[in-house]
């Protein structure tokens, strides 16, 4: 599915800043203020924007950051990764090449890192690491990457597979559903009137 260009527009100004109103949005956009209030129900239904957040500068927390690589039995990647997710010091965290694992840890101070790497150590999958200190952070984008023509791949709401088609949309008490094709769509329908009526 395409994202029209206001709908772009619209996700790069509240990437830039989440408090953003409809109102200063539509000025922006150049369209009506229910017209950005419905655009962005219909992102937020598709679960595009997932929220909105609170930028906090970590510089002014002198905090310490490593880049971390781990190396692991290709077939114990999915459980390392698993182990790390967790751990709240991890603020990113890839399998690369199918090989490894990479991840971005921030700690308190260096106490604190000594007390990371134990865990690290206490994780029997992984066979070694290595580890380099950040000295500087130039950039660090957590912002998506919005292309001219961009496509959303949204996941069907009945049967889970992505839809890479135009989806069937569906309007339930004002809000949308986005559905693969109309038998998932019909079942969809059935479900919610199903768990709807129990519910009253
Ligand atoms: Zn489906």
């Amino acid at each position: 599915m395409e994202l029209d260009p206001v709908d772009l527009k619209i996700l790069e100004l509240l990437q830039e800043n989440g408090r953003l109103s409809f109102r200063d949005l539509a000025k922006r956009t150049g369209v009506t203020t229910p017209t950005v209030s419905s655009k962005v129900e219909h992102l937020e239904d598709m679960g595009l924007i997932e929220g909105y957040t609170v930028v906090i500068d970590p510089e002014m927390l002198a905090q310490l950051t490593i880049l971390l690589t781990i190396e692991c039995k290709p077939s114990d990647i999915k459980a390392v990764l698993d182990r790390l997710e967790g751990e709240k010091e991890v603020r990113e965290l890839y399998a690369v090449d199918g090989t490894r694992v990479q991840a971005k840890v921030t700690v308190q101070d260096q106490n604190h890192l000594n007390g990371f790497l134990e865990t690290l150590g206490s994780i029997e999958e992984i066979t070694s690491y290595k580890y380099h200190t950040v000295t500087k952070t130039v950039k660090e984008a957590s912002r998506a990457v919005l292309h001219d023509g961009q496509n959303v791949v949204v996941n069907c709401h009945y049967c889970k597979k992505p839809i890479y088609d135009n989806p069937v949309k569906l309007k339930l008490d004002g809000k949308d559903h986005y559905l693969c094709c109309q038998s998932c769509a019909r079942l969809f329908k059935e479900k919610y009137e199903r768990i709807k009526a129990e519910a009253d």
